[in-house]
């Protein structure tokens, strides 16, 4: 059978990018799955802390994070939903691949230069424009990529569904796995492939040159899984920008803000058009205000199940808190499975019994 993992931080709530690119192909995953496949979705909140985090937020964000994964479809009879920290194995094998990850190929890695507001030739080595932002360049931001290598390799993961932004993560997991594997003669970990989903990168209504981001700045950027319609309906109405060129066409190039909602439109509710080259050209003579209303409508029609959903959950956790209950649960079933790994690496390169 396969293994599949993934994980979200818990940064806030999920968007319509987590949704498109990762989440709803977790639930497409699990409700195809064989007996055989093991499935594991983590809410990675020792990733979230890489960046300050304020501790009251990051404790509501948790919870939140565990319901909006239970409200999108996961199914804890089906899918170990649980938060990483509370299995101990990510950090011990973490830090044996911490032993054999090379400072160089993680330096070229692009995304502690983004949340650092730096530019991708930026070094942690080298002077940049800016002499303090070694100094403020945090160990556990840069070393980022092998807590998540040590993720999906615990589970001997064979997929991992993401969106496009991990790509570079996974190929960084595939190499440490194979020089691992190299440097002990041994096949002890598996390197995991790769599960985009049609729409892997979502983009930002008000600057749609970057990607849609729970952490960006501008709340107007993103929609919410949760978003009210008239949030949804005022975010697309009023912020999103497109451009004043007249009619519709898709070219993500060219028009990246149009395209995005065509994208955003069509990757909602599939059973529009054939591709969103079909729907751009449907939409051909149509104005910018009646293709957001069009946009705006069929996302908040996407959403609604799922926000009543979350709305339900949330209620009963206020009633009587099971998410905890929940998460202790799938949190020790992932741990057997981790532990057990762990045995047989520990046991490869030296470590554990005495014997
Ligand atoms: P943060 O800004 O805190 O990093 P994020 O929005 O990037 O938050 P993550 O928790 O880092 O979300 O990523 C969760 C999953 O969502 C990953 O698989 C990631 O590739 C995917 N994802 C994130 N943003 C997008 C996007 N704009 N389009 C498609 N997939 C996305
Ligand atoms: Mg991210």
């Amino acid at each position: 059978g396969r293994v599949i993992f993934s994980g979200i931080q818990p940064t806030g709530i999920p968007h319509l990018g987590n949704y498109l690119g990762a989440l709803r192909e977790w639930v497409r995953i699990q409700n195809t799955a064989s007996e055989q496949d093991k499935l594991l979705f983590s809410v990675v909140d020792m990733h979230a802390i890489t960046v300050k985090q304020d501790s009251a937020d990051l404790r509501r964000y948790r919870r939140e994070m565990m319901a909006s994964l239970l409200a999108v479809g996961l199914d804890p009879l089906k899918s170990l939903v649980f938060t990483q920290g509370k299995v101990h194995q990510h950090a011990e094998l973490m830090w044996i691949l911490s032993c054999t990850a090379s400072m160089g190929y993680l330096s070229r890695m692009t995304q502690w230069k983004s949340k650092m507001g730096l530019g991708t030739d930026a070094s942690p080595f080298e002077s940049t424009a800016d002499p303090k932002s070694r100094e403020a360049l945090k160990l556990g931001l840069f070393s980022y990529p092998v807590l998540q290598a040590a993720d999906i390799l615990l589970y001997g993961t064979t997929h991992v569904p993401v969106g496009e932004d991990q790509a570079q993560h996974l190929e960084f997991t595939r190499q440490l796995a194979l020089g691992f594997n190299a440097a002990y003669g041994r096949t002890i970990l598996t390197p995991p492939e790769t599960i985009l989903a049609p729409a892997k990168r979502v983009m930002s209504l008000t600057d749609p040159t970057k990607k849609m981001s729970k952490s960006d700045e501008n709340p107007n950027s993103r929609i919410l899984i949760t978003d009210s319609k008239s949030d949804i309906e005022m975010k697309i109405m009023k912020k999103a920008l497109t451009d004043s060129i007249e009619g519709v066409t898709y070219d993500r190039q060219a028009r990246p803000g149009v395209s995005n909602l065509i994208d955003i439109m069509y990757y909602m509710d599939e059973s529009v058009a054939a591709s969103p080259e079909e729907l751009a050209k449907d939409m051909a003579n149509v104005s910018m205000r009646a293709l957001k209303e069009k946009v705006a409508e069929t996302v908040n029609r996407t959403l609604e199940p799922i926000r009543t959903r979350y709305n339900l959950i949330m209620k009963d956790e206020q009633r009587r808190p099971f998410l905890q209950d929940h998460n202790e649960v799938a949190a020790s079933a992932a741990k057997s499975i981790a532990k057990k790994r762990l045995r047989n690496i520990n046991s490869v390169i030296g470590m554990g019994t005495l014997q």
